[in-house]
């Protein structure tokens, strides 16, 4: 039964190139859906089935992502924004599979988050702030003022969010910006540790 939702882009020129590569056994990928550019919608694998999308990685010290997951591959490069047709449907997408299958907004990551330094869609241009607006993605934190900004606090912090913790701080650090901070930079800030103050897991 999926307990999680792993969010990607296809990093492809089009849907039509994604849609061909998901369905091709060659490649060993597959995804439950895509959505196109344009807000199409095409469902490959059944929600109850598993899908080869996730990989090698884990979320709250879960590994066999693909066994306990579905996967909703977007239609982008990786270089452009998310159409708003896009994101609609999305949205639309979200609240059906999470009320079906009971899954909370926290359980909602990128294939970036479960494998820090292996992946990193669904990129910087993920609008992360839309979903959790909406509540299809875990809030972030928004006061926590650090009482030691050291990376053990913050490995402590990231890992308790469920972050994998076999990685080096560097890794790890690259991922929580790209969920939260997308275009920041330079070593380990104080403001790193803001948008992980949510208890709420
Ligand atoms: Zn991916």
């Amino acid at each position: 039964m999926p307990s999680l939702i792993v969010l990607h882009y296809t990093a492809m020129n089009s849907a039509q190139a994604a849609l061909h590569r998901l369905c091709d056994p060659a490649y060993e990928v597959s995804a439950h859906y895509l959505i196109g550019a344009d807000g199409t919608l095409w469902q490959m694998v059944d929600e109850k089935d598993r899908a080869w999308h996730a990989g090698a990685g884990s979320w709250h010290g879960q590994t066999d992502i693909n066994s306990r997951s579905i996967g909703i591959e977007l239609d982008n490069t990786g270089k452009h924004p998310f159409p708003e047709p896009q994101l609609t449907v999305l949205d639309r997408l979200l609240t059906q599979t999470m009320a079906r299958w009971s899954i909370s907004p926290h359980r909602v990551i990128g294939h970036s988050d479960m494998a820090p330094g292996r992946k990193i869609d669904p990129g910087p241009r993920f609008p992360w702030q839309r979903l959790e607006y909406l509540n299809l993605a875990g809030q972030r934190g928004r006061n926590n003022d650090p009482q030691c900004a050291s990376m053990r606090t913050f490995r402590t912090l990231v890992e308790n969010a469920g972050f994998p913790p076999d990685v080096d701080d560097e890794t790890l650090l690259a991922a929580v910006r790209l969920r939260y901070r997308p275009w920041a930079n330079g070593p380990l800030a104080p403001a790193d540790f803001v948008p992980l103050a949510s208890k709420d897991r």
